[in-house]
């Protein structure tokens, strides 16, 4: 079945993971800008980092007929700093009509800090006044609950805020329902030590039904494991999902959520939809 990871940071990923991605029916992909695992020391260590967001990556992906999307910001880890993380707020723009760049993200909370929250409003304005989609990273753990409550009360701040352009990321049993009632999408991330296992996110496909809701692998430097979206769809056969109902959430619902983004040249492989069911 083809599928579309919505979340995997591939800059930590070697080649041969774009190659098992192919084999094993991922059409594509985008990667949120993120920690890199150390603070970077000045802008410029950013505005490499989104060139080769950008520029590298999507020919990488290209060797293996995967296409590579790319949202750019400065993260929830790297905004304690306050005045390095608006001069790179100042990168952003000269990014944003790039090919292949979706909007801001994955900005959000690490550890709920006032610094973070005052980073985080100044990219929600900034993506607001330019008409970007957003995508946001909440907290781990047991900053989860209360970091994405602080974080849907600021996005309730921006009254005009078209909720279906926004990503609620790395949802879980606790938080799901609180982004869903107010109308953004939620990603779940399968992870292989902390978030979510496949099985969670059949259950919560099946108790909030498909809509709205995204699978993602956040394939990173860490534990982390670039294929477990197939995990996931194995986990809904297995549980009697149609082909179909599996199809919506991890081909379908990406592609509708991206679509709202105006670099989001999509080109459908071009096997007929029915040899795949
Ligand atoms: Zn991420």
């Amino acid at each position: 079945m083809y599928y579309f990871d919505p979340h995997i940071h591939m800059v930590s990923r070697v080649t041969d993971d774009y190659e098992t991605l192919a084999k094993m029916g991922c059409v594509g992909m985008s990667e949120p800008a993120f920690w890199a695992g150390f603070d970077r020391g000045s802008p410029e260590g950013f505005r490499d980092y989104f060139r080769q967001l950008t520029e590298f990556e999507p020919k990488r992906a290209a060797w293996y007929h995967l296409q590579h999307f790319t949202w750019i910001c400065i993260n929830a880890k790297e905004a304690e700093n306050v005045s390095l993380s608006r001069e790179v707020i100042k990168l952003i723009p000269e990014f944003l009509d790039k090919p292949g760049v979706l909007g801001i993200g994955e900005i959000g909370l690490n550890k709920n800090t006032p610094n973070e929250s005052t980073i985080f409003m100044e990219q929600v304005e900034l993506a607001d006044r330019l008409d970007e989609q957003i995508l946001i990273h909440t907290p781990h753990l047991e900053d989860k609950y209360m970091g994405t409550r602080m974080i849907l009360d600021m996005l309730d701040d921006f009254a005009d805020l078209d909720h279906g352009r926004v990503l609620v990321d790395h949802v879980e049993e606790h938080t799901v329902r609180h982004v869903l009632e107010r109308g953004y999408w939620a990603g779940m991330t399968l992870y292989p030590v902390s978030k979510c296992t496949p099985e969670r996110a059949v259950d919560m496909v099946e108790h909030y039904g498909p809509e709205r809701l995204l699978v993602n692998s956040a394939g990173d430097w860490g534990p982390s494991k670039p294929t477990a979206v197939p995990d996931f769809i194995l986990a809904m056969r297995r549980r009697g999902h149609s082909e179909a109902e599996i199809r919506r959430v991890v081909y379908e619902n990406p592609l509708e959520f991206f679509s709202q983004s105006r670099n989001f040249e999509f080109r459908p492989p071009e096997v007929p939809a029915e040899a795949d069911k």
